[in-house]
């Protein structure tokens, strides 16, 4: 497949002093900041609209970050109404999404402290963050002009909170890079963010008839998008059981046509054998079940590790997550925040519980009281099966397993029904090839770690339970947000 010519984004390096000092600086007027925002419509506001609510951080719960004002489900009909596909030429939509990468970049200290105080990220994950959702633009506007159908009309985005940036520009970019409007539905967790990226993306002349912005509860807003003929494509990452009441949702209301783009969970596992390099596998386990907080749909869920070197492995991962730093995001030091609120708290700590219970907790690393923060657990278990549901935090499971019975845990895998991602810790050729052939997943790692797939060189989305494809970041992903071309009549 033909690759303009393009690259991604430097990013920033945090290793360099100088880089550090300049974050503090681009950072510290947002410290205490407060931003307010409301639906971004392209009709007049609801008079019978809510009030105001707080949004406050996670790590620090008594921090205010702002103010969000709801979407009402009238304004999502107004909205509905108001949309109009973007009229530029593909060269005018590809130089405005580069635009708004620049203006990304520029804005780089409200960014990363919006990312910090309401998404919980580190300034690693800021960076990874910021970097991906300017190189999903920068990609997009070198990819449209390639295209060689029309735009199908009016998208509805409904994006999550884990990647409140990147993944909302990402859909978002793709629908109007094709020449589609644009309904966005943050996650409810993180509207502030959003909120900074469309003023962004307006002020770099994304008209807002072609973009508008609609905060809101998935089970008001969210079906109010997904259940209306007005709409001519979804694209959502999320829960797979969301992605299921979606293409429901449209299978009853939509033109039979209409495409659902959808990224959802994972459960996804790793396996280590007996020659594998237990450093290198050690920190690549640590980077892909706890970085972010665990809270990616690519992270680590269930590893497998070759008995014949479980023991020493596992006492080698334990001394690795004694040494991972919790605590505010906001701190250069940090290396993991909190979990987004006090539900999912709940929900990964009444995980950690059970399996406690049952004998199966091997550590957990104490975690800070104030804030929603959860200490990177490990578990014990028999194997996949005995997953019941994706635990979105930072809880590791680990099995152990014979020499010689790779294939039964790859089909253990497969059998399990998901297929994002999944890692591989070997220096046996032909182990490589056998997971390239046998494991049904979107995304496959050999000797790394398998979290952070990069725009335009690894492609990411799932397959399964994971998802429908095409994957985002990738050459097919654009022509999903056009209309086939129409079938000449046989004469
Ligand atoms: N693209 C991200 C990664 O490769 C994960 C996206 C997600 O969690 O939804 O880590």
């Amino acid at each position: 497949l033909f690759e303009p010519e393009r690259a991604n984004s430097a990013g920033w390096d945090l290793s360099a002093p100088e880089v550090l000092a300049r974050l503090e600086e681009a950072r510290a007027p947002f410290a205490e900041a407060q931003w307010q925002a409301a639906p971004r419509l392209a009709a007049d506001p609801d008079p019978e609209a809510p009030e105001p609510q707080a949004v406050r951080n996670p790590a620090r719960p008594e921090d205010r970050v702002g103010t969000i004002r709801l979407a009402t489900e009238a304004e999502a009909h107004a909205a509905l109404d108001a949309a109009r596909p973007w009229g530029a030429t593909v060269a005018e939509r590809a130089e405005v999404l580069n635009r708004t990468a620049d203006l990304f970049e520029e804005n780089w200290g409200e960014i990363f402290a919006l990312l910090a105080r309401e998404a919980g990220k580190t300034p690693r994950d800021a960076v990874a963050e910021l970097r991906e959702a300017v190189d999903f633009l920068r990609y997009y506007a070198s990819r449209a002009p390639l295209l060689d159908r029309p735009a199908r009309g009016l998208f509805a985005c409904i994006s999550p909170w884990n990647f409140p940036l990147a993944i909302f520009t990402g859909q978002i970019a793709a629908a109007l890079a094709a020449g589609n409007a644009v309904i966005a539905k943050p996650a409810e967790a993180t509207p502030l963010i959003a909120d900074l990226a469309v003023r962004l993306m307006q002020e770099a002349g994304v008209p807002q008839t072609a973009l508008q912005l609609l905060p809101g509860e998935g089970g008001r807003i969210g079906a109010a998008l997904t259940g209306d003929p007005r709409v001519d494509g979804v694209c959502f990452t999320g829960s797979t059981a969301t992605g299921a009441a979606i293409d429901r949702a449209m299978a009853g209301n939509l033109d039979p046509a209409a495409p659902l783009i959808a990224e959802t969970g994972g459960l996804n596992a790793m396996i280590v054998d007996a020659t594998a390099l237990p450093e290198q596998a050690v920190r690549d386990i640590v980077a892909s079940a706890f970085q972010s907080a665990g809270q990616r749909c690519s992270a680590l869920r269930m590893l497998y590790v070759q008995e014949d070197v479980a023991e020493g492995l596992i006492e080698m991962l334990k001394g690795a997550m004694n040494e991972l730093r919790l605590g505010d995001p906001w701190e250069l030091s940090t290396d993991v925040g909190p979990v987004i609120d006090a539900a999912a708290r709940r929900g990964i700590e009444a995980h950690v519980a059970q399996q406690r219970a049952a004998g199966r907790l091997i550590w957990q690393v104490s975690a800070p009281n104030a804030g929603h923060f959860t200490g990177p657990a490990l578990i014990r278990l028999p194997g996949i099966g005995a997953l019941e549901r994706e635990v979105f935090g930072p809880v590791l499971h680990v099995a152990t397993y014979k020499a010689g019975q790779e294939e039964a845990v790859m089909d253990a895998v497969n059998a399990a029904g998901y297929g994002l991602t999944f890692g591989l810790h070997s220096r046996i050729a032909a182990r490589h090839r056998l997971a390239e052939a046998r494991v049904k997943v979107g995304n496959l790692y050999i000797n790394r770690n398998q979290i952070g797939a990069v725009v335009g060189s690894q492609p990411f989305g799932g397959e399964g339970l994971s998802g429908t494809g095409p994957k985002a970041g990738g050459p097919l992903y654009l022509p999903r947000f056009t209309r086939p071309a129409r079938q000449r009549p046989i004469p």
